[in-house]
């Protein structure tokens, strides 16, 4: 069974930048969705061809892909200790493909709340080659549609915590460490 702490909110609230710290923190593996489909890209994999447009867009690659990238990923060793998972799920159809298979337990989902004005400033300042104006209005409209509706899913399951990810991030990251219980 693994155990799997989930990183939840739109694009830009920091999500990245506290599973690095809490990994290391607490030797848990880091998941990056987003880290590892713009490697496919870069490596030009079968994968990586089929998802380019699509990251530079702003869209979501189909679940199906995604969902198999991820469980493959989840198999490794170094996932023994517990996952983080940054940016995924980011959909119900992903959400529930965690729910429905038993090696995974979720233990506690964390909801990074910020406003969409912060938002937009922080991806224009990262600087990513897929942080242009245009992508970043569809990742944020994507996330609206069909990212937040987890909020409500894991809310009601009991396991969501909100945080206010607008604070510094040694304080961001010592309230996510004392709500670990891996
Ligand atoms: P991120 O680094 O998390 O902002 O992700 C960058 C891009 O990768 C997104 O805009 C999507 O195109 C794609 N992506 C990352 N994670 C997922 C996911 N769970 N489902 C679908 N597409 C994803």
């Amino acid at each position: 069974m693994t155990n799997i702490l989930i990183f939840l909110g739109p694009p830009g609230s920091g999500k990245g930048t506290q599973a690095e710290k809490i990994s290391e923190k607490f030797q848990i593996a880091h998941i990056s969705t987003g880290v590892m489909l713009r490697d496919h890209v870069d490596r030009k994999t079968d994968l990586g061809i089929k998802a380019k447009s699509i990251l530079d867009e702003g869209s979501l690659v189909p679940d199906n892909l995604v969902i198999e990238m991820l469980k493959d990923r989840l198999d490794s060793d170094d996932c023994k200790n517990g996952a983080i998972l940054d940016g995924f799920p980011r959909t119900l159809p992903q959400a529930l493909s965690l729910e429905n298979d038993e090696k995974f337990s979720i233990k506690s989902v964390i909801f990074f709340d910020v406003n969409q004005e912060e938002l937009v400033k922080r991806m224009l300042e990262r600087g990513r080659s897929d942080d242009t104006e245009e992508s970043i209005k569809v990742r944020l409209q994507v996330y609206l549609n069909e990212t937040e509706p987890l909020v409500g899913f894991y809310s009601k399951k009991n396991l969501l915590t909100e945080i206010n990810a607008l604070g510094s991030v040694d304080d961001i990251s010592s309230s996510i460490s004392e709500l670990i219980n891996l």
